[in-house]
Parts: C-alpha cells; structure tokens; sequence
C-alpha cells in the first residue's frame, strides 16, 4: 500500500566525530522509495543535543584537520576521489532508490561532483597568498588564506551528491571542518560519502552529516561557532536562509529556484531543439534547477516545434529508474505523491488560465508501480505569461511553449522574470548569440547547450532571486567563499634602519 510504513525499517542516522550516531530525538520523516511509493527508511531529525554535539565535533575536528599540512590534506582529496571514482556505481543506485532518477543520471550527478572533488585536488595552486618583498624599505608584505573554521553545509532533495559536493571537497581543501545538513527526502548518500572522507583518511569530525529538518537548519544558521552557509534549494527558503545566517554574522551564499527559459530563433536547427527541449525539460522528470522549462519560439517555428517535441515525447519511456529487468527507462517519477500533486496542480492552473494542454501527465500510472509518484511529461502551449503556471517554478516535467514574434520580446520576457539561473539560446546567427549573452539577466547561458552547467573552475551561480549572496559555488568563488585572507606586515629589524619614535601614521619609504 503507498506511503505505508514497513515494519522496522532503518532509521539513517548522524555522522557524528568519525561514526554513525543513532538518535535519540524520536522523530524522524519517511524516506521513500518513489518508484513504489513504500517508506524503505526512517531519517532522523536531530533534536537541540544532537545538533550541538555535531557542531561541538566539527570545532574539534577543525582544530585538527586545519593543522595538516597542504601535501597531507591534498592526499585525503586524491584518496577521496580514488574511492568515489572506483565505488560510484554503488553510489548511483543508492540515490535512485531515494531520489527516484535514472541510475544512469545518478552517475552523471556523481561524475559532475567528482570534477570539483578534482578541482579541489588541485587547491595548493588556488589558495596560495601572495608575497612582496621590500614593500616599504626593510619592509615585506604577504598575505595568507586560511580556512573560515566550521562551515554549514545545507543541501536539497534533487542532486544528493553533487550539490554537496560543488562546497565540501573545497571547503575541506581549504581547511575548513563541514557539516553537512543534508534533505530529509534522500538522507542516505550523504552518510555514505562521510564514510569515504573517513577511508580517504579524514580525521573524525573534519566531516559531520547533522540528519534533520528546519530546527537543524535554524541550528547551524543560529550557532556561533559556524561561520558560513552554504544553501541551495528554493527561493522562500534561500531568502531566509540569506537573511537569518547574514544576521548571525556569517559569511552566506544561497542558492535558490529557477524558471529557464530557452530561446529559439527561426534560423535554428529544429530538431536540434526539439532534442534538447526534450532532454532538458524531460531529463531528471524537471527537477533540476537548470531544466528548462520555457520554450519561447519567435515565429513562424512553434507550430513545428510543438509538433517535434510532441513526437518525441511519445517515445519517452517512463518507470522504475532502477530499471526492470536490466532495462532502464528515460525518466523515473517524482519526489514524493505531495510534489506530484503541486506539480499537478499547476497544470491545472494553465489549463485554467486558457492554455493547451498538449501532453497530458496528469494522472500518469507505470504497470507494476501504481503506487509510485509517476507524473507524465506534460506540453502546454499557449500559455499566457500572466499565468501562475507561467511565472512559479513547477519542478516537473513539464515544458511550456510560449509564441513570440521577435527576438526583443523574448529577451524582454526572460529578463522581466523573477529568477535568473539558466538559460539557452538556439540560433546559427553567432551575432544574436553573443547579443543575447551580453543583454540577457542570467547567470548562466547556453549557447546551442540546453543545460549550461558550468565545468568545476568555472563557478556556478545564478542572478535575480536564483542566488543570495556574492559568491556562486565552485571555482575561483568557492575557493575565495570558504578562506578568508589576513595580511602580514613584516620588518626583521635591522638596527641601521630603526627609524625611533614617530606617531604619524605609517608611510612608505
Ligand atoms: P527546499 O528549499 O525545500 O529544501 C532545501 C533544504 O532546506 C533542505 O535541506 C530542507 O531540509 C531545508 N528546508 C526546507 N524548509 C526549510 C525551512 N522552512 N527552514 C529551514 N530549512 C528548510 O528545496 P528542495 O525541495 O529540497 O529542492 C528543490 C529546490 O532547490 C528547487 O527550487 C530547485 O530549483 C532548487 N535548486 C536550486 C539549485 C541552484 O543551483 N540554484 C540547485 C538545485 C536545486
């Protein structure tokens, strides 16, 4: 039966000074299976004690882990990468049974948060200061990175490893001690990958994984000792993730939601579109925040368009993401039934508000999965922009084609919205290309790329209210978020330049 509990399922637990800590809290939330609609778990949810005894282990683990040299934290990052390279198919089936995505898009998550484990390895080069000898005369002037301390690290349900893994393999790089408040939906990666900091020969407590909901959050967010937030999830959330943490006086990137649009323009190569609409729209079943989710096509190319994605749309296969049978399908289900039924809803609303419900994944049912969260992809077309359905983040698979007659009125109406995550272009006209770069409020831009996440040195982050903060994740940003510089002003005296008593304010000679 859905959504009922199974007799003694495990309860995932903390990772608390180097080992799983059981909790004692009674409370915890279902984990689910999506595919099947059964709870396969209990996570659980950290009560004021436990919350401070990870914090209290991470200030002991940073005492220690901030002492190793460069050459023995850069070992730790190469044996991490080694394990995670070597076990991640492992990983991969673990985040489909929780997440419900394909395995094989548990792997691509995996690869894309190893790429910054590699970054990371790399950190010597990143965070090394900077020296200038004689600055005044006698005088030398350098300046040092060192790690903030313990950094909160809070993650959502639709990429359990990678989002982690764009903060903590630089946070750790960096000297930093992380604690990890990962989403109560798909709790279990985040275990796993504190057991491989520990193989990899982290010392205990340099990596926590605090199991909870907003009393953890609200926790790190409040504690003293934690000196930044790294969030990502929705928009309400970063908002107030942003301003709770700022007040606390912590250092504060957050991530929020995204609504991206892809613009299409007539001289573009309409199956190539249609595929990456499909791919991108489709992929994850929508939820990921640089899914597209918009189609603007500037006339005449809709009617074509609607009718490619239409066509390919029917060759979707929808199912258990682990695969039945060795074969696995194209899209699995959603989160749990509460998101399919908001997913749901807003179809509903668009269809309200006049649009055309092209492909209807409403009521959608996989055979032998029934009580899975399975949601069809949906195409709706016509969709006026004043609609709810238009302006909110869905988070599912569904795709909206909106008509437009020109260039201008889709740049104007991706640049009116609310979020700035991502965003594409389709065209062979490189001169619009690099208009719509340089004039479009985004952060992250496809060119003929439906999904422009960008590689591990270049940081990731959106404009608008898809981010809260100064830093975007990854990169150069990452590495300047978690290290904060001091500068040292040096003279080993030498008696002959001793220049005596002198209250004006230092010069330099
Ligand atoms: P969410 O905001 O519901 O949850 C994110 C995290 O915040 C979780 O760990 C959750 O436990 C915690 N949380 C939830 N409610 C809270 C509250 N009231 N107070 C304190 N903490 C709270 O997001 P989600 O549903 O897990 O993830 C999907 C969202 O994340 C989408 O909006 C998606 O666009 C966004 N996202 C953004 C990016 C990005 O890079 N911008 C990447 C991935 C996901």
């Amino acid at each position: 039966m859905a959504n009922q509990s199974l007799v003694d399922v495990a309860v995932v637990s903390h990772w608390i000074d180097g080992a799983e800590r059981a909790s004692t809290s009674g409370r915890t939330a279902p984990v689910y299976n999506p595919a099947t609609g059964a709870v396969q778990a209990e996570v659980a949810l950290a009560n004021q004690e436990e919350i401070d005894a990870a914090i209290a282990s991470a200030q002991a683990g940073f005492r220690v882990w901030s002492q190793y040299s460069v050459a023995k934290r850069q070992a730790v990052l190469f044996a991490f990468r080694e394990l995670l390279n070597a076990r991640k198919p492992e990983l991969a089936r673990l985040v489909t049974s929780e997440h419900g995505k394909v395995v094989s898009d548990a792997m691509g998550e995996i690869l894309r948060g190893q790429e910054v484990v590699e970054l990371a390895t790399g950190f010597p080069h990143l965070i090394k200061g900077a020296f200038s000898e004689n600055a005044s005369t006698g005088v030398d002037v350098y300046s040092l990175k060192q790690p903030l301390g313990v950094v909160g690290v809070i993650s959502p349900f639709n990429f359990p490893v990678m989002v982690p893994l764009w903060f903590v393999p630089i946070a750790l790089a960096a000297g930093n001690a992380v604690v990890l408040k990962p989403s109560e939906k798909d709790p279990s990666a985040a275990l796993w990958m504190a057991k491989l900091w520990k193989e990899a020969g982290l010392p205990d407590g340099a990596f926590t994984v605090l199991q909870g909901d907003k009393l953890a959050v609200d926790g790190l967010l409040t504690s003293p000792v934690v000196q930044s937030i790294s969030f990502v999830g929705s928009t309400p959330i970063a908002q107030y993730i942003y301003e709770t943490a700022s007040k606390n006086g912590k250092r504060v990137q957050a991530l929020g939601g995204a609504k991206n649009h892809m613009l299409v323009l007539p001289d573009a190569d309409l199956d190539l579109v249609a595929d990456s609409a499909v791919n991108a729209g489709y992929g994850a079943a929508g939820e990921r925040c640089m899914a597209i989710s918009v189609v603007l096509a500037v006339e005449p190319v809709a009617d074509d368009l609607v009718a490619k994605i239409t066509e390919r749309i029917a060759k979707l296969r929808i199912g258990n993401g682990a695969g039945v049978d060795g074969v696995e399908p194209d899209m699995g289900p959603l989160i749990t039934d509460v998101h399919r039924d908001k997913v749901s809803s807003y179809v509903d609303i668009a269809e309200a508000d006049g649009a055309k419900i092209v492909v209807d994944g409403r009521n959608y049912e996989v055979a032998g999965h029934e009580d899975g969260f399975f949601f069809g992809p949906t195409l709706i077309d016509g969709i006026p922009t004043t609609s709810r359905a238009y302006t909110e983040e869905i988070f599912g698979p569904v795709l909206s084609v909106v008509r437009v007659s020109s260039y201008d009125e889709g740049l104007e109406l991706i640049n009116s919205g609310e979020f700035g995550n991502g965003t594409a272009i389709f065209t062979n006209d490189g001169g619009a290309a690099r208009r719509f770069q340089n004039e479009v409020e985004v952060g992250m831009i496809g060119i003929n790329v439906p999904i422009p996440v960008p590689v591990a040195y270049h940081s990731f982050g959106g404009w608008k209210k898809s981010l809260f903060g100064d830093a975007k994740a990854y990169g150069v940003h990452g590495f300047d978020f978690f290290t904060r510089e001091k500068a040292v002003t040096s003279r080993w005296l030498d008696p002959a330049l001793h220049g005596g008593i002198n209250l004006g304010f230092p010069q330099n000679t």
